[in-house]
């Protein structure tokens, strides 16, 4: 028994490291999500009266907006990093389900980092590992709009990768999306380049085509045209554009914000048909469908720009930590003729990382010392009893 109790002794501060251990890798690789996004709350939308509360809270559509996730392929992913950053969103992603409880989420493209030239073996491989990550219950309804990543610049996309990309994720390069009479239009935007390429025709005509009818909507009270009169019915509400590239901005150096672009890359001219649209085809989106608020992606940076005086657009920066320290999502409460808008950050990864580190600085320089003490403690003790006269 006695050398039971002496081995026990033994295994017990193996036990204990153990223990330190798995709390540290549990709550840097689990709670820490839970205890960031704890302090994210649904935006309010501004009631002009107490009694309208009940009515806007069923109008109102919770929506969450991200963008470019940027899941690693087989030629630039090293299998750790991928592992690592997969990881971090698909928790992040899990998280925001469980506590946000969104009714849709959309994800403003660049899913993949890869999709421009990935063989369908990999394709397929990046595709289940998405659905994996970003899995829902059926309350929640997941829309992807389509990014450079996904399916090339416009120099490198083509056919086959635009149609493999609108098979796995039922995504139209110009689609009506509405959900409470609230109308979201989805915009291929690297088919926007304006130069007469066949994909770029096809897309501009069905967004022409949508505009018509949303404008017809809109106006419908007012005027009742004939031309009108042949038009498929919206929702009158004015649209909500989503798109990858944001709309022609000259920099982001009029950007603020903890998460806005580093003060070195600010000024950086962006390239138009590269970093942003070309200055025709984003006075082409606003004249057709005088948007209410748009959103995109794309830079990884957050932005905010007026346009036309008055149309808000929102940079919606990355959702990857390969991108940036403090990645994000939009919360967006939306109304039929209101919105209000918040950011959720998720966990920093540095503070990540200085848990981790902190927590090995004390197993080597205060938990190894103690147990160097506790084992000179037992030592002496057993030399003294040993050299004890009998
Ligand atoms: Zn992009």
């Amino acid at each position: 028994q006695l050398r039971m109790l002496r081995s026990w002794k033994r295994v017990v501060p193996l036990l204990k490291l153990l223990g330190f251990v798995g709390w540290v890798v549990l709550f840097c690789e689990f709670l820490i999500y839970y205890l960031v996004m704890f302090q994210c709350t649904w935006p309010g939308l501004k009631l002009a009266h107490p009694r309208e509360k009940e009515e806007t809270s069923a109008s109102t559509l919770k929506v969450l907006f991200l963008s470019d996730p940027h899941l690693l392929g087989t030629v630039r992913g090293h299998w750790f990093d991928k592992l690592r950053r997969e990881w971090q969103m698909e928790r992040a992603f899990q998280t925001a389900m469980w506590y946000l409880q969104p009714e849709i989420v959309f994800i403003l493209g660049d899913v993949f980092d890869e999709g421009k030239w990935s063989t369908s073996q990999a394709w397929a491989d990046d595709v289940r590992r998405f659905q994996k990550m970003f899995r829902h219950s059926s309350n929640t309804e997941l829309i992807v709009v389509v990014g450079n990543h996904d399916i090339g610049f416009h120099y490198e996309m083509d056919q086959y990768k635009l149609r493999r990309f609108e098979k796995v994720f039922n995504f139209s390069s110009a689609e009506l999306v509405s959900r409470k009479g609230i109308n979201f239009v989805l915009v291929n935007s690297v088919a926007l380049e304006g130069d007469g390429c066949s994909i770029c025709l096809a897309v501009e005509e069905k967004l022409h085509h949508l505009s018509y009818a949303l404008n017809c909507s809109r106006q419908r009270q007012a005027d009742h045209s004939e031309k009108c009169s042949k038009v498929n019915k919206t929702p009158s509400s004015a649209p909500i554009l989503l798109q990858h590239f944001p709309l022609y901005r000259i920099s982001d150096s009029e950007c603020t914000g903890e998460d806005a672009a580093p003060s070195e890359e600010k000024n950086a001219i962006f390239k138009a048909k590269y970093d942003v649209l070309s200055h025709e085809a984003s006075q082409k989106l606003i004249w057709w469908f005088h948007p209410r608020l748009i959103l995109s992606g794309h830079t990884h940076n957050a932005c905010e720009v007026i346009h036309d005086r008055n149309i808000p657009e929102i940079s919606v920066p990355s959702f990857s930590w390969r991108n940036r320290n403090n990645p994000s999502f939009i919360m967006g409460s939306i109304s039929l003729t209101d919105f209000a808008l918040s950011k959720c950050f998720l966990p920093r990864e540095n503070t990540v990382l200085v848990i981790y580190c902190t927590a090995v600085a004390s197993l080597i320089f205060v938990q190894a010392p103690l147990q160097l003490f506790h084992q000179l403690l037992y030592f002496t003790h057993h030399l003294h009893q040993k050299l004890k006269p009998t």
